[in-house]
C-alpha cells in the first residue's frame, strides 16, 4: 500500500485536546489541502485538566479553550461538532458518521479515552464539562461525598470538596494512594496533606454495594464498615478508545498500536493522544499515556508523520496535579529495580529521582510548593532526556542546585 503521494483530505476523528492540536500543527506545517475534524462532543476543544481542579470550586464552569471556532475556520479546518464517527473503512478509505461519508486519504484518530466504570448505581463520573456540572451540583457545603479511587482525579476532587465545605472519605482498592506513578514518599505527602485537611482514607478498601435510602446513599465497604453518604464520585482509571479501530481490523492493544511515528498497522492510519500505545525508547517497552503535555506533544509528531516527514516521538512523559495549594509533578517513567534519591528542600518540597542501574535518571516526582515544584522538574526533564550517569550524593543534597548538576552533565 503506497503513502508516498502528498496526501489531499485528511480527517481528523476525535476533536478533543490532541485533535485540534495535530490539525492547527498540520496548518503550521503549511499542509493545503482539506482538514476535516470530526468531534462527538457539542463542544468545540476544551482544556479537561481545570474540570477537576479550579471548576469545582467555581460556580460556573468556564471552559478554557485553546482555540476559537473562529480561529479554526480561519486556518481552513472544517470542524464538524455533536458527530459521531461510528465506522471506517480501510478499503474505500472512508469514515461513516450520524451524517453520511466522509473520504480520506491520511486518517487520524485521537479518540481519548473512556471512564472505566463500576458495577454499581448512584456512581458520578468525570471526563467531559457536562460531567463537571453535574459533579458540582453534588458539591453542597456539609454533605459528605465518597471518593472511589485515590488517583489524581479522585484527590482533585476529594480537594474540591474540601474547598466547598464537604465531609470527605476517599476509598482506595490498592494497598496505597497514587500507586501507578508517584513513588511511596512523595505519594505519603500527598495523603499527610489530605489528612491535615481532614479527609478520611481507606486504602485496600472497596465499595462492595451501594443503596439508596431517602436522599442518601449507604456504602458497604469491604472491610464490614459502612458509610452514609449524600453522593458517590469514582476515579478508578480511564480505557483507551479503540472499539472503531478494532472494528476496522487495526491492531489494538491496550491501546491502538502504534510506531515511533504515530502510524497504526495501516500506514495511512495515524493516532495518537490517550488512545494510542507507542513504543518508549527510553523503556524500550510500550506505553499508552494519559496527559495533557502527550496530547499536544504527539499532536506535533503525528502532523509531521502524516506528512511524511521521518519523526520518532520522544519526548519525555510530564503530568501534574493541583490539590489544595499544591502541585504535584512527575517527569519520566518508573523503571524497574531503580535506585531512589530523595531531595528535600527547605521550601518544603520533596524530589524522589528514580536512577536505573547506571546512574541515569529516568523519572523524578515532587510534591510542595507550585513554582518550586515546577522548576525542579523542568530540570529533571532535561536530565532525564539527557540519560547521563549522575552523582546521587549531588542529587540528594538540596545545597546543590539541580540546574547546576544539569550544566555540569550536558556540558
Ligand atoms: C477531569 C480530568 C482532569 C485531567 N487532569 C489532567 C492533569 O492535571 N494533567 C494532565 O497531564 N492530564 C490531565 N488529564 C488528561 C488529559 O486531559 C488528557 O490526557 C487529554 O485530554 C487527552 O487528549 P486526547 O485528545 O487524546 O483526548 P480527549 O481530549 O478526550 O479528546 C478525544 C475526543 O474524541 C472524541 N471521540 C471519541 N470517539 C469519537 C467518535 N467515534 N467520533 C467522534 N468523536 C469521538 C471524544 O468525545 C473526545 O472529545 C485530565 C483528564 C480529565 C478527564
Amino acid at each position: 500500500m503506497s503513502t508516498s503521494a502528498e496526501p489531499q483530505r485528511i480527517v481528523v476523528v476525535g476533536a478533543g485536546e490532541c485533535g485540534t492540536h495535530a490539525a492547527m500543527a498540520l496548518r503550521d506545517k503549511g499542509f493545503g489541502g482539506s482538514i476535516t475534524l470530526i468531534g462527538r462532543e457539542s463542544v468545540h476543544a476544551y482544556e479537561r485538566p481545570p474540570l477537576s481542579k479550579g471548576a469545582l470550586a467555581a460556580e460556573e464552569t468556564e471552559l478554557v479553550h485553546p482555540w476559537s471556532p473562529e480561529q479554526l475556520a480561519e486556518a481552513g479546518i472544517d470542524l464538524r461538532l455533536g458527530v459521531e464517527v461510528t465506522g471506517i473503512d480501510l478499503a474505500a478509505g472512508t469514515v461513516t458518521t450520524d451524517a453520511g461519508e466522509v473520504p480520506w486519504d491520511r486518517l487520524l484518530l485521537a479518540l481519548g479515552s473512556d471512564v472505566r466504570r463500576l458495577e454499581l448505581d448512584d456512581v458520578t463520573y468525570l471526563r467531559t464539562h457536562e460531567d463537571a456540572a453535574a459533579l458540582r451540583e453534588l458539591l453542597r457545603p456539609e454533605g459528605h461525598l465518597l471518593v472511589i479511587g485515590a488517583g489524581f482525579i479522585g484527590l482533585e476532587i476529594a480537594a474540591g470538596a474540601r474547598e466547598r465545605g464537604m465531609e470527605v472519605t476517599v476509598v482506595e482498592a490498592g494497598p496505597r494512594a497514587l500507586g501507578r506513578i508517584v513513588p511511596q514518599e512523595v505519594a505519603e505527602q500527598v495523603v499527610a496533606l489530605h489528612a491535615e485537611h481532614g479527609v478520611a482514607l481507606r486504602t485496600s478498601t472497596l465499595v462492595t454495594d451501594l443503596r439508596r435510602e431517602g436522599g442518601r446513599l449507604r456504602a458497604l465497604l469491604s472491610d464490614g464498615d459502612e458509610v452514609v453518604v449524600d453522593a458517590v464520585v469514582a476515579g478508578v482509571g480511564a480505557a483507551p478508545t479503540t472499539a472503531l479501530a478494532e472494528a476496522a481490523g487495526l491492531v489494538v492493544d491496550d491501546g491502538i498500536v502504534v510506531d515511533e511515528g504515530l502510524r497504526t498497522s495501516d500506514p495511512r492510519v495515524f493516532a495518537a493522544g490517550d488512545c494510542a500505545s507507542f513504543p518508549d525508547a527510553r523503556s524500550g517497552g510500550r506505553v499508552r499515556l494519559e496527559s495533557w503535555r502527550n496530547a499536544h506533544d504527539q499532536a506535533v509528531t503525528v502532523a509531521a508523520s502524516m506528512l511524511g516527514e521521518e519523526q520518532a516521538h520522544a519526548a519525555v512523559p510530564w503530568f501534574w496535579s493541583d490539590q489544595y495549594d499544591q502541585m504535584l509533578s512527575v517527569a519520566g517513567l518508573p523503571g524497574t529495580g531503580e535506585r531512589s534519591v530523595l531531595r528535600h528542600r527547605d521550601d518544603g518540597v520533596l524530589l524522589h529521582l528514580g536512577l536505573d542501574a547506571a546512574d541515569r535518571l529516568v523519572h523524578a516526582a515532587a510534591v510542595g510548593p507550585g513554582a518550586s515544584v515546577a522548576k525542579d522538574i523542568r530540570v529533571a526533564e532535561k536530565l532525564i532526556a539527557a540519560a547521563v550517569p549522575l552523582d546521587p550524593e549531588q542529587l540528594a543534597d538540596p545545597g546543590v542546585p539541580l540546574r547546576s548538576i544539569l550544566k555540569a552533565a550536558t556540558a
